[in-house]
């Protein structure tokens, strides 16, 4: 079977692009997008993120009636994402078996490009588009972090940019930071003279002991997963890394639950005299969207109109959807259909890349009656 959309896709998936090497993939996406009549608003991103590339939006005139609806996709991969080569067994695009496939995230862009093709051809009514195409998604959303979200005239958007079949839609995403500890107490030989050193070691595990971890609540849950340190038996440990986490559906009880940790390590320092560096960094911020909220009314409505069962799904890590709804978008992240990404195993079905573009075409179609 072979199909522009299916070209499409295969076509992008060999353009390598791993996080940090964006930038000649999106050189062809801008290419792509010129050759579609989209006006193409680049920003200066890179300089900031150390990224491959910047952020690119492109923007296809509409009704300005209509409330205008943004598309976004990432457009780096994981590794190993070099020299894709896709195959087709069975109606499923899979890679050859030593890479990813990168249906993560080109499935979405593929898409979008078809989207775009059909509407320029179809002369369907609708309202202004703007595809939003990020780097660095895949090293903490570094793009999206960095994207001047008032360029953005659209406040409603799909991240094309979830796993299993057409249908699903993300309500939930956590909040989530990173912790790392450093704790410096003193060295000394531990077999002639302990008593003049200071154990990091003792000041960590002091520390864990006191500190709810774990399952703290329903929402929240932390850990520290891994510790390094030490130099040898016979010397008491002067430094010890940590490194940990916290994620909450509820963002005040993330930050509370971070708080509570560094208060632990600082106030065990302090009695045994060892001092502390400590990191701490919002991954994500956690959003939730309530099933009657309009635009997720909106988006079921779009899937039931084309006979895709509609799926809420409440995800336990981040999307750029994060990013896009910490800074005041509605932004759903859907289903379009890929399987165990970040894998070599990754794969796609065709028949799931054609139902994205119609459940995506229903969702423009049906702008024009949308009220938030
Ligand atoms: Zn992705």
């Amino acid at each position: 079977m072979s199909s522009r959309l299916a070209d499409t896709f295969m076509e992008l998936v060999q353009i390598d692009s791993e996080s940090y090497a964006e930038g000649p993939f999106l050189e062809d996406l801008k290419q792509r997008f010129n050759a579609l009549g989209l006006e193409l608003d680049e920003d200066d991103s890179k300089a900031q993120t150390r990224l491959g590339s910047n952020n690119l939006i492109a923007r296809l005139d509409g009704d300005p009636s209509i409330e205008p609806l943004f598309l976004s996709a990432h457009i780096d991969t994981v590794a190993p994402g070099k020299g894709i080569v896709p195959v087709v067994r069975d109606g499923v695009i899979y890679s050859q078996g030593e890479t990813i496939l990168a249906a993560d995230d080109k499935a979405g862009i593929a898409i979008m490009l078809e989207v775009i093709e059909r509407l320029n051809e179809t002369r369907v009514r609708h309202g202004p588009i703007e595809l939003v195409l990020t780097p660095g998604e895949e090293v903490g959303l570094l793009g999206a972090k960095a994207l001047d979200m008032s360029a953005l005239k659209a406040k409603h958007g799909l991240i094309l940019d979830n796993g299993g079949s057409v249908g699903g839609i993300i309500l939930s995403s956590p909040s989530m930071f990173s912790l790392q500890i450093e704790i410096h107490g003193k060295a000394a030989h531990a077999g002639l003279e302990p008593e003049k050193g200071i154990s990091a070691l003792v000041i960590a595990a002091e520390a864990i002991h006191h500190m709810k971890l774990g399952r703290i609540t329903d929402q929240t849950t932390a850990n520290i997963g891994t510790i390094s340190g030490g130099t040898g038996s016979n010397v008491v440990m002067e430094h010890v890394t940590l490194v940990g986490e916290a994620r909450s559906l509820d963002h005040d009880a993330c930050v509370e639950q971070v708080a509570h940790m560094v208060e632990t390590f600082e106030q065990t320092a302090q009695k045994y005299g060892g001092t502390l560096d400590i990191k701490q960094k919002q991954m994500i911020r956690s959003y939730r969207f309530e099933e009657d909220e309009p635009f997720v009314l909106h988006v079921a409505d779009a899937l039931q109109r084309e006979s895709f069962p509609v799926r809420f799904e409440h995800s336990g890590g981040g999307s750029d959807a994060n990013v896009f709804n910490e800074f005041g978008k509605v932004a759903l992240n859907v289903s379009i259909g890929y399987e165990a990404i970040h894998t070599i195993d990754e794969s796609i079905p065709l028949s799931e890349l054609e139902d994205s573009v119609t459940f995506v075409l229903r969702v423009i179609e049906t702008m024009q009656t949308f009220q938030s």
